[in-house]
C-alpha cells in the first residue's frame, strides 16, 4: 500500500495538482502548493461542503474571519497553555517523534501480529498518561515496550518535552512595540469571537449554526504523509449552537449528516468508519472522528465535537462580554452549548483523490493488454467537466468543436483541444478525472450528433449537440 500511495502523490505532481512549496528552492517541509488541476478540485470539494451547509439548512449561515485574532483569544481558547504535544528524541539519530503517534505504530504492530487485547491495553494506558500529564511513565512505556527509532533502530531515548504548535509573529511597524500575535491553529475561534455579531445582526434563533472556510496553521513537528498533515493548511468548520442539555442530541444529528456528505461526494461506505474518542481534548465531552480507508490506514477527516459551552464561556469571562441569549421559548438567558464538525479541505482533497485514482486493466488498439489508469470523481468534484474534440483538425470539425465548447464553458469548466490522436487526447482526460470527451466527426456535419464518451466504463453513445448541456449538468450535481 505504501507502494500505491507513493504513485498517487507522483499522479498528484505530474498532473498539475499538488506541488511541494517552492520547489525550486527544494521545498517547504509539509508546505504544498495546488496546481491548476488542484485548485480546482479543492474548489469544488470546498464548494460542496458550503453549500451543504449554508444553502442546504436554512439555519446555517457563512462567516469569513481575519486569520490574525486578539493575542486573548488563545489564552481563552486554551492553545496557549495547552495546545501541545508531547515529544521525543532519539539520541542517536537525533530524530524527533510525538510520543502518541510512536506508540500508535507499536500498537498497529501489535493488531498486526494478531494481539488485538494487548494493542487496546497499551493505547489505554497511553491515553490515560496522556490526560494525566505524566511523562516519566510515558517515557517508561516507551522503553518497557522496547519501541526503537524507526532511523537508528535503537531504544535510547531522551526525556519527553512539549512544544506549542503555534506560529507567532509581531505585529506593528516598531520591533519594541511589537505585540505577539498567532497565526490562528483553528478557524473556531473566529466564529467564537463573531457569536453575537451574527446572532443579533442575522436574527438567528438557536438552534443554528455558523460556516467558515479558512486557512489553519500549525507548527506540526512531525509532518509527513504528503498533504495529510501539513503545517499551513484549510479547515472547513461550522459551529452550531444549542440550548444546553440538548447537545447529545444535535451531535447524533451532526454525525449522521456529516457521513452522508462523505457518501454523497463518491466515498463507498465501507472505506468510511466512525471513531468515537476514549481522549477527550480539554474542550469536549463526545468527540468522534470520521476516519476514510487511506492507502496507509484508517485515519481521521473530519472531527464532530461537544464543546459545551466551553469557548464562548471563557471568552465571557476574559472579555467581560456576555455572550448570552435570550431564549424566549424557556425564558432564559444562557451561554449556548456548541457542537462542532471540523473537516480538513486538503485531508479531503487527498481523501477524495486516493479514492478516486484507478488503475485497470484494458486493451490497446492491438488488442496488447495495458493498464488504464484514471481518476473516477465524482462529476461534482472533477477539475473539468468536458473536454470537446475534433476528431481531425479539417472539414469544418473544429469549427463545430469550438462552438460546442463555447456553448458549454457558460456553464461548466471545459477544455478544447485538437491536437494529436484522440486516443492519446482521451488518455490525458482520464488522468485528470474528466467524466466526459466529446467527440465531433463526418456524421456530426449530416444530422448534428456528437460521440460522448464515459470517463470510467470508455463506452460512447451518439447523442444530439443540443442535449449536451442537460445530459452534463444531471451528473455534475451532487
Ligand atoms: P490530528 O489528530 O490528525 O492532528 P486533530 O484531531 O488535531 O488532527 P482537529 O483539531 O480536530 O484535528 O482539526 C479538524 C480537522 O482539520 C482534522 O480532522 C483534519 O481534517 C484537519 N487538520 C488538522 N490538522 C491538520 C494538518 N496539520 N494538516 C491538514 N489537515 C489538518
Amino acid at each position: 500500500q505504501e507502494g500505491l500511495f507513493q504513485k498517487i502523490i507522483a499522479h498528484a505532481k505530474e498532473y498539475g495538482f499538488v506541488f511541494p512549496s517552492s520547489e525550486i528552492y527544494d521545498g517547504l517541509q509539509a508546505v504544498y502548493d495546488y496546481g491548476q488541476n488542484g485548485v480546482e478540485l479543492k474548489n469544488n470539494i470546498k464548494q460542496a461542503w458550503w453549500k451543504t451547509m449554508t444553502q442546504l439548512h436554512d439555519n446555517i449561515v457563512g462567516i469569513d474571519a481575519a486569520i490574525f485574532m486578539h493575542p486573548n483569544t488563545w489564552v481563552a481558547s486554551g492553545h496557549v497553555a495547552s495546545f501541545n504535544d508531547p515529544m521525543i528524541d532519539n539520541k542517536d539519530s537525533k530524530k524527533r517523534y510525538r510520543v502518541d503517534h510512536l506508540l500508535e505504530g507499536k500498537a498497529d504492530q501489535l493488531v498486526a501480529e494478531g494481539k488485538q487485547a494487548e494493542a487496546d491495553t497499551l493505547l489505554r494506558k497511553m491515553n490515560d498518561l496522556l490526560n494525566a500529564n505524566d511523562f516519566d511513565a510515558l517515557r517508561e512505556l516507551i522503553i518497557n515496550e522496547k519501541i526503537a527509532c524507526p532511523i537508528s533502530g535503537t531504544v535510547n531515548w531522551t526525556e519527553i518535552r512539549q512544544f506549542n504548535l503555534m506560529f507567532s509573529t509581531q505585529m506593528g511597524a516598531v520591533a519594541q512595540d511589537a505585540d505577539t500575535v498567532y497565526l490562528r491553529p483553528e478557524t473556531a475561534q473566529g466564529i467564537f469571537v463573531n457569536f453575537l455579531n451574527v446572532q443579533k445582526t442575522g436574527r438567528m434563533k438557536i438552534p443554528f449554526g455558523i460556516a467558515q472556510i479558512g486557512k489553519a496553521f500549525r507548527n506540526e513537528v512531525v509532518a509527513r504523509q504528503f498533504i495529510f498533515r501539513m503545517r499551513e493548511f484549510e479547515q472547513m468548520e461550522m459551529q452550531f449552537f444549542v440550548r444546553p442539555g440538548t447537545e447529545m442530541e444535535w451531535y447524533n444529528f451532526w454525525k449522521e449528516t456529516r457521513m452522508k456528505w462523505h457518501r454523497a461526494i463518491g466515498i463507498p461506505a465501507e472505506k468510511l468508519k466512525f471513531h468515537d474518542h476514549e481522549k477527550l481534548a480539554h474542550y469536549a465531552n463526545a468527540a468522534l472522528d470520521i476516519e476514510f480507508e487511506f492507502p496507509f490506514g484508517f485515519k481521521e477527516v473530519e472531527g464532530i465535537h461537544s464543546r459545551t459551552d466551553f469557548d464562548l464561556g471563557n471568552h465571557q469571562e476574559l472579555s467581560k462580554k456576555k455572550q448570552q441569549y435570550y431564549d424566549n421559548e424557556v425564558n432564559k438567558n444562557y451561554v449556548p452549548y456548541v457542537v462542532e464538525t471540523s473537516i480538513g479541505a486538503d485531508r479531503t482533497f487527498l481523501m477524495v483523490l486516493c479514492n478516486a485514482y484507478t488503475e485497470e486493466i484494458g486493451k490497446d488498439a492491438e488488442g496488447n493488454e495495458k493498464i488504464r489508469t484514471f481518476l473516477k470523481l465524482h462529476p461534482a468534484l472533477a477539475p473539468i467537466k468536458a473536454a470537446i474534440f475534433p476528431l481531425v483538425k479539417k472539414d469544418g470539425l473544429p469549427e463545430i468543436a469550438q462552438k460546442i465548447y463555447n456553448d458549454l464553458k457558460l456553464d461548466f469548466k471545459v477544455f478544447y483541444e485538437e491536437k494529436d490522436a484522440i486516443g492519446k487526447r482521451y488518455t490525458r482526460q482520464d488522468l485528470i478525472g474528466t467524466p466526459f470527451c466529446i467527440a465531433v466527426d463526418h456524421q456530426t456535419l449530416q444530422d448534428e450528433t456528437v460521440t460522448i464518451r464515459h470517463r470510467d466504463t470508455t463506452e460512447q453513445e451518439r447523442v444530439k449537440i443540443s442535449e449536451l448541456r442537460n445530459i452534463i449538468e444531471k451528473e455534475v450535481s451532487l
